[in-house]
């Protein structure tokens, strides 16, 4: 409780929880059976996504002003600030194609994870006929060892990943079916966005949340009633305040006193304590989809609030060190993002990225959309742009080389190009648009594209990509997951670690 009114408080006060960081104080031997599984998923999250997050969490000595000179002063070197799971003593690699593409998408990859077998791009759980269904550790950690299972998803919780841990499906966009298989499951907490299509696409089946309370889920809608249930309760809540397409809000766009996802992690520890032991699985589904939008602010924000998610279970560690193995790891890269840009040479100014006050989706919903209703004009939308992004118009005040956030002319053109095409409410794209815009509003992203280069971040995709995955490990049996291996070996280590027989 105390964690939980200090965590408020910090986000009153604006203070960043990574301040507040949680060490491993427990002996680490790696050796003993883990009976608390904990299995944390960066959608989308890839080295440069982790990467990223460190360096903006740290300091970059030259900042945003002209100071692009190195300093002789040791103290104003760049400095990372370490995630959360930077500490873990073990860290491996994971390939991700799966058996269809290089660039894999979160069904077939997640399938990977959870039951040690690759699949179709879009397929959950089933094999590439679609006819075999493949069961997951978390149902045979239920069956075979009596462990509560916890799924908690910043995003859907019927979106792909989450539903990798419970259902079978040919396609990922089954939203009801997947919606009854999460019923169906009696795993214990599900937490985090809202459901997709609760009554299905033409919304004439009864609710999935009918169904759950049914099946006895106490279904919460909002914080207090969240925060009421109790160890032994079985529960779907849904977060207080939904952001694009029900999911939970960007971390850096939730408001004061609304929970995060370290806060539902919490919870659900509190709920699936027992002594038989828990898998809970936690997803960070938003770095995938601000990447998709090549919003990199919004990336960082949303990877550092996955890294403090993973700091409950890093204290849960603590207490139980040689029953807790905790892996933090991700299913695909999204985007191409990287860390360098040939406009900024050998410079980064993740400083510029404070200027951003927003994520590309609240911009969309609650500015573009009126753009477009009221034809805004460029002058009044420039206004917004620096007060939400800091990019402030050229000639303004500062230094518009190396990182600065005034827009050179070539810059205003682009941003004014693609403002026409916005509020055209032009869809079409030629090859170069699409290029430059994919299918997102034309004005957000290169606003996001603009901050980005200048802070020496670039992206090459609006998709997924083919980059390996970071695995990291804690605790008991933590050895296994050194080295370099496909993401299929991720299940079969923690099946071997767990006694599972194949079922
Ligand atoms: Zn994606």
């Amino acid at each position: 409780m105390k964690k939980l009114i200090t965590a408020v408080f910090a986000a009153v006060l604006g203070l960043s929880a990574i301040n507040a960081e949680t060490k491993i104080t427990a002996p680490v031997t790696g050796k003993g059976t883990p009976k608390y599984v904990f299995v944390f998923v960066g959608d989308g999250m890839s080295y440069p996504q982790i990467q990223s997050a460190a360096y903006y969490a740290g300091k970059d000595a030259a900042g945003i002003v002209d100071k692009v000179k190195k300093s002789e002063n040791a103290s104003d070197s760049p400095e990372m600030k370490a995630l959360s799971f930077y500490q873990f003593p073990v860290a491996g690699s994971a390939s991700t194609y799966d058996a269809t593409s290089f660039a894999p998408d979160s069904a077939s990859t997640a399938t990977s994870i959870f039951t040690g077998y690759k699949t179709h791009s879009s397929s959950i759980n089933v094999d590439i006929t679609k006819k075999i269904k493949y069961r997951t550790i978390a149902e045979q950690l239920r069956d075979q060892k009596k462990y509560k299972v916890g799924v908690i998803s910043t995003v859907n919780l019927n979106h792909a990943t989450p539903a990798a841990t419970y259902a079978h499906q040919a396609s990922r966009k089954s939203n009801y079916p997947i919606g009854l298989e999460l019923v169906a499951s009696n795993f214990d907490y599900f937490a985090g966005g809202a459901l997709m299509d609760p009554q299905d696409k033409n919304k004439d089946k009864t609710s999935i949340y009918e169904l759950a309370k049914s099946a006895g889920y106490k279904v919460c809608f909002d914080q207090k009633s969240a925060g009421q249930l109790k160890k032994g309760d079985k529960a779907l809540v849904v977060a207080e305040t939904l952001a694009d397409s029900a999911s939970m809000s960007y971390d850096n766009d939730r408001k004061s006193g609304e929970w995060a996802l370290r806060d539902y992690v919490r919870k659900g520890i509190e709920v699936l304590e027992n002594k038989n032991g828990f898998f809970m699985m936690v997803e960070g589904g938003k770095v995938d989809w601000a990447c998709h939008a090549n919003d990199a602010r919004s990336s960082i924000a949303d990877t550092l609030a996955l890294s403090e998610a993973v700091e409950e279970a890093i204290e849960f560690y603590n207490k139980h060190p040689k029953e807790t193995l905790i892996i933090v790891t991700a299913d695909h890269e999204t985007g191409g993002l990287t860390i360098g840009y040939a406009g900024t040479d050998y410079n980064l100014f993740f400083r510029t990225l404070d200027g951003q006050k927003i994520s590309y989706a609240k911009y969309d919903s609650d500015y573009v959309s009126d753009y477009k209703k009221n034809k805004t004009d460029f002058a009044s939308v420039m206004k917004d742009v620096e007060n939400l992004f800091g990019l402030k118009m050229p000639g303004s005040e500062g230094n518009d080389k190396n990182g600065g956030l005034v827009l050179t002319d070539y810059e205003l053109g682009r941003i004014k190009t693609a403002y026409e095409k916005t509020i055209k409410k032009d869809k079409s794209r030629n090859q170069m648009e699409y290029d430059l815009y994919g299918t997102y509003e034309p004005l957000t992203i290169t606003i996001t594209h603009i901050l980005n280069a200048k802070s020496g971040l670039g992206w090459t995709s609006n998709s997924h990509t083919g980059l390996p995955v970071p695995v990291f490990a804690l605790g008991a049996g933590q050895e296994e997951f050194k080295g370099f291996y496909d993401n299929t070996e991720i299940y079969k280590k923690m099946a071997n670690l767990t006694k599972i027989v194949k079922d």
